[in-house]
């Protein structure tokens, strides 16, 4: 009995372990034939699992502690250029590890996913990224992600992060008004106003989007920037308005809300009041700040008149008639590896002569690009190390930013910067006594650091050139390298030729 039972049971285990493995041995089998079916049938497919590797550079920022990390692919089909900030603190890396590592995984994803329809229209993914300090210690990086995938328009989003490299501390828009609802509530109704007012948003504003997009909720106005000047406010393409004007920006000066701003972010008093209203007021388009809707009408005259005075007479035949009209194209900032050289291409093209206003401290990180601008025959301007406000700052500091970058500039290309622009345009008489330079500004503001949108810098050099001008922009931002083509196109079409700056006097 015993025996039998026994006998039967180990039948029994003897069937288990038989259907275990046959069942194993054909899913196995399947398995096998089913991975050499996909090698075998498509090809494309084995290729496109082999993404042209991706270089990824870093190198250290002027900023103590920040790292800027570049990841670049330049697959044909889904090409990529990537740059954002690292710090030494994990908490800030991890989320614009995740910020990043996200976007580049949808872009990658839509683009497979147009191959498999068979779509041959390449995508493109730009993120770039700038740094704006603080009295406080706190950094704003403002991450700008501009993509444009096959079947779907082009978009840019902006994303903030925040770091005091000093203390760890990480801010959010909610400490910067103290978590007071009542505070956000002022803020909405301020930054609604500026988008109302702001001239070159009339006509493309969504009125409903743009309420419901500034409503008083804290997410509402969690991209921002905090800057010595102002606070910057982020949205994105499409949010509150048309996609042709770019991401609507809105800087609301820190003076205006002091009251409202939690004891670390109060703007500093200074000494002399009116100096305060004379210098900072100045277009600010470098750091992200925009021009201030309650300056003074003045600067823009101020500026003008200076530009007529210096050099602005157009050369006249017998009849009067202007045979030769000149424009004076500037770039600031710089150098960049990547928009640099392409500006410099662009140029070339157009055989226009260009100057660059130069950052000691970019020099210093890219001394092979200041060196191919020299080469190419472009002014070298001065345009400071760090990029601060001179106005705010002692002789001793001013001497130092202006001289370290007169150095590099000269050691560097083996030639001397010839003009200095200062930073913000922010100058007074402290400021240009100490350059030794001529101090040049600007007539014509592409704001291109503000818009972002290669198709907006011409429409800005169309409304405002005219013969002498010296036309504003930047070679850091991609949009400015791709959207330069069609300004000097339509430049050279109207009879301007392309001079440096000190030539235009
Ligand atoms: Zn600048």
């Amino acid at each position: 009995m015993t025996r039998t039972h026994r006998k039967r049971r180990s039948t029994w285990i003897d069937i288990t372990f038989s259907t275990i493995i046959i069942a194993l041995t054909v899913a196995t089998i399947y398995l096998i034939s089913l991975n050499g079916k996909n090698t075998a049938a498509s090809p494309p497919k084995t290729q496109a699992a082999k993404p042209t590797p991706v270089v990824i550079d870093t190198i250290d920022s002027s900023y103590p502690g920040i790292k800027i990390i570049t990841e670049t692919s330049n697959d044909t089909y889904s090409p990529f250029a990537i740059q954002y900030p690292q710090s030494l603190h994990s908490t800030f890396n991890d989320a614009i590890s995740t910020y990043i590592t996200y976007t580049k995984k949808s872009y990658l994803t839509a683009m497979e996913k147009n191959r498999e329809l068979a779509s041959k229209y390449k995508g493109e993914l730009n993120i770039s990224f700038e740094t704006l300090s603080h009295h406080s210690g706190n950094y704003s990086f403002v991450i700008v992600n501009s993509n444009s995938i096959v079947g779907a328009n082009g978009a840019t989003e902006i994303r903030s992060f925040h770091l005091n490299p000093v203390t760890e501390k990480i801010i959010s828009i909610e400490d910067v008004f103290k978590w007071d609802q009542k505070r956000l509530e002022t803020i909405s109704t301020l930054v609604r106003d500026h988008l109302y007012n702001d001239s070159t948003l009339k006509d493309h504003l969504y009125p409903e989007e743009l309420h419901l997009n500034t409503e008083p909720v804290w997410e509402n106005y969690s991209n921002f920037a905090l800057t010595d000047d102002s606070i910057i406010f982020y949205f994105d393409e499409y949010e509150l308005a048309a996609g042709a004007i770019g991401p609507p920006i809105v800087a609301i000066p820190l003076g205006a809300i002091n009251d409202l701003l939690a004891d670390e972010f109060k703007i500093q008093v200074q000494e002399s009041d009116s100096s305060l209203d004379e210098n900072i007021e100045v277009e600010k388009p470098d750091d992200g700040t925009t021009p201030d809707v309650n300056a003074p009408p003045s600067n823009e005259e101020q500026i003008r008149d200076i530009d007529q005075n210096s050099g602005g007479t157009p050369l006249h035949d017998g009849t009067g008639e202007t045979i030769v009209k000149k424009v004076a194209l500037t770039f600031d900032d710089g150098p960049d590896p990547k928009v640099t050289t392409q500006i410099l291409d662009t140029l070339q093209k157009y055989n226009a002569k260009a100057t660059f206003f130069m950052l000691g401290s970019r020099v210093e990180y890219y001394p092979d690009i200041a060196k191919n601008v020299k080469d190419a025959g472009h002014e070298l301007g001065n345009h400071t190390w760090n990029h601060p406000d001179l106005t705010k700052a002692d002789s001793e500091k001013i001497g130092n930013e202006i001289n370290r970058t007169s150095t590099i500039i000269e050691t560097v290309t083996g030639t001397k910067a010839t003009a200095f622009r200062p930073p913000y345009g922010a100058v007074n008489q402290k400021v240009s006594s100490q350059t030794g330079l001529p101090v040049v500004l600007w007539d014509v503001d592409t704001l291109d650091w503000k818009h972002r949108n290669a198709n907006r810098l011409l429409m800005k050099v169309k409304e405002e050139t005219k013969d002498g001008s010296i036309i504003l922009m930047h070679d850091i931002h991609q949009s400015t390298a791709d959207g330069l083509d069609a300004v000097l196109a339509y430049l050279q079409s109207e009879g301007y030729i392309f001079v440096t700056v000190s030539e235009l006097d």
